[in-house]
């Protein structure tokens, strides 16, 4: 299946340009938030490389023998590697599995292509192994990597590869995609401002029960400062939602918090259906609270998203007795 989304038009133009002249570098890096679809655009290109007789827009021909293997998962000169199970890392097996493919010539006379995803995957022995595979790179053989968090990739790696930055995208072309799938949906520029402007997290978004959830936490964060909820209370109806959901949203809501103090009271939200509470909460809030709220929040999203089999309900506790006393000057 190759997807094609709109916003992904002027990265592809330049990929199938750099393509067309023959100077596609050996390795291209995919970067940006979680929900741009980066890894379609890499499967797109790796159909492009793959395919015996492309269409003059870069697009595969979707008949020739190569682009029916690669339908089937079965074409011997593509390669995928990740994780075994999402949250896993990728192992150093996986790459030694790519050094042996890329010791190969290719089966179609084409391309060997090989996608990693997500790089930062990879535990430090898988990375230097790539490494090596970077720094002398087989001919006609393209590696794509696609990182969320290309921070985490050693500097080594990033600066061989080339950059394919998602973070420049026209937010005309994503609030126009996604009011074509959410037809009469009230709120699209607050779900893109949710899901850090990715229109297929905010689709999803959309689709679940996760924005009811948001609801209630915001209505309790408001509530918790003026003594309204009972902490221990709220932190179990927290209990009962999404954990790293919880966390990702109160951060927004701290942040815009800290912004509004910061910036003064026109400042931009994120969580802009809630600006009237939030201009009422700001003022009455001491900054160095804020700031203590913001780092036990980041602490809590890193051990929730880590691999640590960390119990949210004593976080959760934390933060809403935390939340409850912001007020109080000490
Ligand atoms: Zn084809």
């Amino acid at each position: 299946m190759i997807t094609a989304f709109p916003w992904h038009e002027p990265l592809w133009h330049t990929i199938h340009t750099a393509y067309q002249k023959d100077r596609l570098p050996h390795a291209l890096l995919f970067c940006g938030v979680q929900g741009m679809g980066k890894t379609a655009l890499a499967q797109r290109l790796a159909a492009l490389l793959l395919c015996e007789t492309p269409l003059a827009d870069g697009n595969p021909c979707q008949q020739c023998k190569a682009c029916q293997l690669r339908q089937a998962n079965n074409h011997p000169d593509f390669l995928e590697i990740a994780p075994a199970e999402a949250g896993k890392q990728i192992l150093i097996d996986q790459i030694r599995q790519l050094i042996q493919f890329c010791a190969l010539t290719s089966h179609h006379g084409r391309y060997q292509v090989a996608l990693i995803h997500p790089a930062e995957a990879m535990n430090h022995n898988a990375a230097n192994s790539l490494l090596k595979i970077l720094e002398e790179p087989p001919a006609k053989t393209v590696l794509l990597l696609v990182s969320h968090q290309p921070s985490a990739l050693m500097a080594t790696i990033r600066s061989r590869c080339q950059r394919v930055d998602f973070s420049k995208v026209n937010p005309a072309v994503t609030q126009q995609w996604l009011s074509q799938q959410l037809p009469n949906h009230p709120a699209i520029p607050l779900l893109l401002n949710l899901s850090a402007q990715a229109p297929l997290t905010a689709l999803a978004l959309a689709q679940g029960d996760a924005l009811n959830q948001r609801q209630q936490l915001l209505d309790s964060l408001i509530k918790l400062p003026t003594g309204q909820e009972e902490p221990i209370k709220v932190a179990e109806l927290w209990g009962q939602m999404e954990a790293i959901q919880v966390i990702h949203w109160m951060l927004s809501w701290t942040m815009d918090l800290i912004r509004l103090q910061l910036a003064g009271q026109q400042s931009p939200v994120t969580n802009i259906d809630k600006r009237n509470a939030l201009q009422g909460l700001a003022p009455t809030v001491p900054l160095p609270r804020l700031f203590e709220l913001l780092e036990m929040e980041k602490e809590a999203y890193q051990l929730i998203k880590g691999t640590s089999n960390v119990k949210p309900q004593g976080l959760f506790e934390s933060l809403a007795i935390t939340w409850g006393r912001v007020r109080r000057k000490e």
